[in-house]
């Protein structure tokens, strides 16, 4: 059997895979992504899920990394309005941690970086502001900023689908067993048997780069140092739809944010050995809480936990001492030494469009690819709305039947591809049984047949976070029913 021939063949589908691939695609190259678990299974559902400059990342000097974050901050808030939402964050003074002067310039630094920005920029807390001060202990003052929040496994299918509407073929479930440089090609076994040949390969396995070159034979450069970060999840603990960023003794930062109607709480920064570490322990959890304890005057212990989340920064390794101090920016080494190998080491949610651009400009020329700006501008899968509170009264007004929760959450969710799901449904009973939790036919086949979809974890956990909300037996319930989904 012949192998079939690729421009492109990238290996990981996280957001980094994913971000190449729709750069790729858009610049007219034959590209596969094979990922062997889910789209973003990894690292790219477990982040903190923000859209984020770092302001934390100017005490490290990453001037340059802050700025990029933030030019990609603005385009992606324009981008993919319905699933990235600006969002206020209230920092509390701490003077024993860091003088109110060192603040102040760092956060008029994080309002200039980037250059013209649409959010709102920073300011004092004033005595008007109660909703924000009266949650925590004691008369405080400090510091209002923006950034923004992201559904992150869906901006990862997100980029999928902008890829395979350009022609990507983009296949999970798949891993990669083995390739090798052969006639000037890379020759890939894939683990359904097939065997593929590709002109490039990149290498987007995130936590997994290093296992993945050394598999192939090829010697890195550069190194990645593998940190475990977790969250919490507790009932909802104070009103409103800001965040709090909180110093800690240690110097560390973490952040509680609102989610599905609870409050995430994170992140740790914990050194560990494999990929496959990423699991919360009972230290981590006291830890998030006695942080939340030291801040608020309601108090939390472990017992109020109702969901966590793991995840593994694959991050580039600058020999800093500290996990805390690794810079998060990323590096993107090529080897000529046959077909071109790329490999991905770092990089953010926030980044990945860029990292996309760069690695086609690295990728491109070796190639015989004049790579230019394909996506700076382009809105992606569901973003064309104009305002997304202006849409999401459009959608309550078209499909009353819905209902505000979950009209509010399909709009965010889909955006301007609503219409398309909904095409021709006009009442309750042409969504199809609910699953659980006011997942109905329609959405999940939706997600099966156009998102890639293949279990139910993938659907309560990535495509939608209604398993967020589902106990033990709702989800079971959840599970018989997708299984038995035409
Ligand atoms: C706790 C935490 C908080 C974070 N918070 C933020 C944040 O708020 N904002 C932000 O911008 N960034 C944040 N990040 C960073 C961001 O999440 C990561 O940089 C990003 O998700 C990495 O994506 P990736 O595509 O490189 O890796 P991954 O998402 O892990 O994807 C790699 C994929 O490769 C696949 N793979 C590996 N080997 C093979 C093989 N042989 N064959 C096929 N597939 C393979 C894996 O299954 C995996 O799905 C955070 C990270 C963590 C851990």
């Amino acid at each position: 059997m012949t192998a079939v021939t690729y421009d492109l063949l990238i290996i990981g589908g996280g957001i980094n895979g994913c971000a190449i691939a729709r750069e790729a695609s858009l610049l007219g190259l034959k590209v596969l992504l094979i990922e062997r678990d889910d789209l973003a299974a990894h690292t790219s559902s477990a982040s903190t899920k923000l859209i984020h400059g770092g302001l934390r990342y100017l005490e490290y000097y990453e001037f340059k990394l802050v700025a990029e974050a933030l030019r990609e901050r603005e385009r992606l808030v324009n981008a993919a309005p319905h699933i990235i939402r600006p969002l206020t964050f209230v920092l509390p003074q701490e003077n024993s941690l860091r003088p109110w002067w060192m603040l102040r310039i760092g956060l008029y630094l994080y309002d200039f970086l980037g250059g013209k920005m649409s959010l709102a920029r920073s300011r004092g807390l004033r005595r008007s502001d109660t909703a924000y001060t009266a949650p925590l202990k004691g008369g405080r003052s400090g510091f209002v900023y923006s950034d923004a929040q992201v559904d992150d496994s869906r901006l990862t299918v997100l980029n999928a689908m902008d890829a395979r509407d350009n022609g990507a073929e983009i296949v999970t479930g798949i891993a990669l067993e083995s390739a090798r440089r052969e006639g000037g090609v890379w020759r890939a076994s894939l683990s359904d048997g097939r065997t593929v040949e590709a002109r490039a390969m990149v290498n987007a396995a995130g936590p997994w780069v290093h296992l993945l070159l050394e598999r192939l034979g090829v010697n890195a450069k550069s190194n990645v140092r593998l940190v475990k970060g977790s969250h919490i999840v507790v009932p909802k603990l104070y009103e409103g739809d800001h965040a709090y960023i909180l110093q800690l003794p240690d110097r560390r930062i973490i952040f509680a944010i609102p989610w599905q109607g609870q409050t995430e709480i994170g992140t740790t920064d914990i050194p560990v050995d494999a990929p496959e570490d990423a699991k919360i322990d009972a230290s981590e959890i006291s830890y998030l809480c006695d942080a939340i304890n030291t801040h608020f005057i309601k108090q939390i212990s472990p017992a109020d936990v109702t969901a966590t989340w793991s995840g593994v920064r694959p991050l580039y390794d600058d020999g800093a001492s500290e996990a805390k101090e690794v810079t998060r920016d990323y590096v993107l080494e090529l080897d000529t030494s046959g077909p071109p190998l790329l490999s991905v080491f770092g990089g953010k949610i926030t980044t990945a469009r860029h990292l996309a651009e760069e690695a086609m400009g690295k990728l491109g020329p070796a190639i015989g690819v004049q790579p230019h700006q394909v996506t700076r501008m382009r809105v992606f899968p569901g973003g064309a709305i104009a305002g997304f509170d202006h849409f999401l009264a459009q959608v309550r007004l078209t499909w009353p039947f819905l209902g505000d929760a979950r009209s509010a959450r399909m709009a965010h969710a889909y955006g301007a591809m609503l219409g398309e799901m909904l095409h021709g449904v006009k009442d309750e009973a042409g969504m199809g049984r609910d699953l659980g939790g006011g997942l109905t036919e329609i959405e999940v086949r939706w997600m099966r047949d156009r998102e890639w979809a293949r279990s139910a974890a993938d659907a309560l956990d990535r495509r939608s976070k209604v398993g967020l909300t589902l106990n033990a037996a709702e989800r079971s319930t959840f599970e018989h029913a997708w299984t038995a989904l035409a």
